[in-house]
C-alpha cells in the first residue's frame, strides 16, 4: 500500500489529480507517466499500472470502533481440515491465501463454547478493522464493537465495476472464478446505515454495480435495498441457479449465472420485449400497488379518494394554519410505519429539531408530550420506545451554519441521504423556504419541479412538497374562504402541471354556506390531482 504522504498532488487540495506512482514510477521507462489516480476529496488513490493503492488515514481523532488484534500477518498455514473444508466448497488454497483467510479457536454463542473457526479478516488498507468467525456448524461471531464496513473493500479501489454479494464465502467463490473486484455486505440480509457510510469513500469512484445477493426472499429484498441506495440506473443484478455464488460455483454454473446479469428497469428506451416481465406482472397481478393506509382513523374510504405511489411527487396546499403540515406529517408517518419505509424531513419552519421531534412523537404515539388538559401524557419509557422505532426510520435535515438553503444544496442532501440511509419518502415543508435560483421566477420554479419529479421517478422515492397558496378570496356574503387548489399555489401553474399528485387540507370553521345551510366544523381532505385514475378521483374528499 502506498503511503498517502508520499503522493505528490502538486499542491492540489480538492477534486482529483493524476500523478506519478510512488510504488512503480521510478522503475518504469515512462517515469513521468501519471499512472496514479488520486481522489483527494475521498482520500483514496489507485495506480493503473501496478494496481497499488493508497488510503488517507481518517482525521477522526477518536475512533468509535475497537480494532481486533492485528495477528494475521504471523499466519502461515491453514489446518488440513480447513483446507479440506474449503475444497469441498471448491475454494482453492490460493484464494484462501490471497484473501488472507485465517483459522482460530473462538467462542461461539450458539454453541456456548470455543470452536475452531474460519476467520474472515475485514481489511481496510492494511489494517484488520473487523473479524468474522464461522464455525463448522455455520454459526457466526463478530469481533466486538468493530467497524461496520463491506468485506474485501480494498478490492474495489480504483475499479469501474464492483460486484456485491451477500456473504464472505460468496466473495471467495467469485474470487476463485477470477472476479476479484467483489465485496460482501457485513451482516447478511440485515442492511444497516453504518456499513454504507463507512464504505462510501471507496464506493464513490465505482461506476457500475452488479448485485449478486442470495436467491431467496431476503436476498431479493436486500438487492432492492442496495440498488435503491446506489441508484438503479447504474446497477445490474445476478440471479443464481442455486442459493448463492458458492452454490453455483460448486454446481459449475457460476460463470453462466454471472454472464446473465440483468439491468433494472429504469428510464431510457425500451422495446416491449425489455418490458415483458413488467407487462406479465401487470396482467397476472393487476394494476401497480399504490400506497394505501390501513389505519382506520383516516376513514374507511380514504384509499379510494387518494393513494400515491413511490416514484411520484405529491404537492400539498391549504390556507396557512389550516393544518396541512400536521396532516401530512401524520400521513407520512403512517406510510412509514405500515410499509416499513424510511422518511426524511426538511422543515426549516419547524426548527429546532428537538421541538419538531416532540411533534412527531405525539403523532406516532398518540400521547401528549407536554403536561396538558385532556389526553394522556407520554412516559419517559414511551419516549425511549419511540426512539427505538424512529432511530432508523425518521431523519430530520437542518440547514447548515444557519445558511439559507438553496435547491441545489437540498437536492444534493437528498441524494446523500438516499445513499447513506436508504430513504424512501422525502418531505419538503415548505417550497418557499428553499431559495430559488436567480432569474425569471417562472423558469426557476419550472426547473425545480422538473428536477424534483425526475429525482422521484429515477430513484423510486415519494416526495411530499408542501406549498402555500396565494392569498385566497373570501366570499363577502358567507365570510368563508375558497378552498385552494393546485392552481392557487403561489408562483406558477407548474405546480399543477408537473406534480404527479396533489391534495388540499381545508379547515371548515362552521357558519352558513351561500344557500344558508349550516356547515359542520371539520377538516376536509380534497384530492386535487392523481396521476392515474386508479389512484383516486380529483375532487373527491
Ligand atoms: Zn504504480
Amino acid at each position: 500500500m502506498i503511503n498517502w504522504n508520499d503522493i505528490d498532488v502538486k499542491g492540489k487540495t480538492k477534486g482529483t489529480k493524476k500523478t506519478t506512482c510512488p510504488s512503480c514510477s521510478h522503475d518504469r521507462n515512462k517515469k513521468t507517466d501519471p499512472c496514479l489516480s488520486v481522489d483527494i476529496d475521498n482520500g483514496v488513490a489507485f495506480c493503473h499500472h501496478c494496481s497499488d493503492y493508497s488510503i488517507k488515514e481518517s482525521e477522526q481523532k477518536e475512533s468509535p470502533y475497537i480494532l481486533p488484534k492485528q495477528d494475521w500477518s504471523n499466519y502461515t498455514s491453514l489446518s488440513d481440515a480447513m483446507v479440506k473444508w474449503l475444497e469441498d466448497r471448491r475454494i482453492s488454497q490460493l484464494t484462501a491465501i490471497e484473501l488472507k483467510i485465517t483459522e482460530e479457536l473462538h467462542y461461539i454463542p450458539q454453541a456456548n463454547k470455543e470452536q475452531n473457526c474460519i476467520v474472515f479478516n475485514y481489511f481496510e488498507g492494511q489494517t484488520v478493522v473487523a473479524k468474522k468467525y464461522r464455525s463448522g456448524a455455520k454459526h457466526f461471531a463478530k469481533s466486538k464493537d468493530s467497524k461496520s464496513i463491506f468485506y474485501n473493500i480494498n478490492s474495489i479501489i480504483g475499479q469501474e465495476t464492483a460486484y456485491i454479494v451477500e456473504g464472505e464465502m460468496d466473495v471467495l467463490a467469485m474470487h476463485e472464478l477470477g472476479i476479484k473486484n467483489v465485496i460482501s455486505v457485513p451482516n447478511g440480509a440485515n442492511d444497516n446505515d453504518n456499513q454504507w457510510i463507512e464504505s462510501q469513500r471507496y464506493l464513490k469512484g465505482v461506476k457500475r454495480f452488479i448485485i449478486a445477493t442470495d436467491n431467496d426472499t431476503k436476498g431479493i429484498e436486500l438487492r432492492e435495498k442496495i440498488s435503491h441506495r446506489l441508484g438503479k440506473y447504474r446497477c445490474e443484478f445476478i440471479e443464481f441457479k442455486g442459493k448463492d455464488a458458492n452454490d453455483d460455483l460448486i454446481s459449475g454454473e457460476l460463470e453462466q449465472s454471472i454472464k446473465q446479469a440483468k439491468k433494472f428497469p429504469v428510464g431510457g428506451t425500451y422495446t416491449s420485449n425489455d418490458l415483458m416481465d413488467g407487462i406479465m406482472d401487470l396482467y397476472r397481478n393487476g394494476l401497480p400497488k399504490t400506497l394505501t393506509i390501513e389505519n382506520k382513523s383516516f376513514g374507511t374510504d380514504f384509499n379510494k379518494v387518494f393513494s400515491p405511489m413511490l416514484g411520484q411527487v405529491t404537492t400539498i396546499t391549504g390556507i396557512p394554519s389550516g393544518g396541512k403540515s400536521n396532516f401530512n406529517d401524520w400521513y407520512v408517518i403512517n406510510l412509514i410505519n405500515e410499509y416499513k419505509l424510511k422518511g426524511s424531513w426538511f422543515s426549516p419552519e419547524h426548527s429546532p429539531m428537538e421541538l419538531y421531534q416532540t411533534n412527531l412523537i405525539e403523532k406516532v404515539t398518540g400521547r401528549n408530550f407536554y403536561e396538558k388538559q385532556g389526553g394522556k401524557r407520554i412516559t419517559e419509557e414511551g419516549i425511549l420506545e419511540y426512539n427505538e422505532w424512529a432511530k432508523d426510520k425518521i431523519y430530520l435535515t437542518d440547514c447548515e451554519d444557519g445558511e439559507a438553503p438553496t435547491w441545489t444544496w437540498l437536492m444534493d442532501k437528498f441524494k446523500e441521504q438516499l445513499y447513506s440511509y436508504g430513504i424512501n419518502i422525502f418531505v419538503i415543508d415548505a417550497f418557499n423556504k428553499v431559495i430559488l435560483p436567480s432569474g425569471n421566477k417562472l423558469d426557476a420554479i419550472n426547473d425545480v419541479m422538473t428536477k424534483l419529479t425526475h429525482f422521484a421517478q429515477s430513484n423510486n422515492v415519494a416526495v411530499f412538497l408542501v406549498a402555500h397558496p396565494t392569498k385566497m378570496r373570501k366570499d363577502e356574503k358567507t365570510g368563508l374562504y375558497d378552498i385552494p387548489t393546485l392552481y392557487d399555489v403561489s408562483g406558477s401553474a407548474d405546480f399543477r402541471n408537473q406534480t404527479h399528485n396533489g391534495y388540499t387540507i381545508h379547515r371548515m370553521y362552521g357558519g352558513q354556506d351561500k344557500a344558508g345551510i349550516e356547515i359542520e366544523q371539520c377538516t376536509l381532505f380534497i384530492n386535487t390531482k392523481t396521476k392515474y385514475n386508479f389512484q383516486g378521483q380529483i375532487g373527491n374528499r
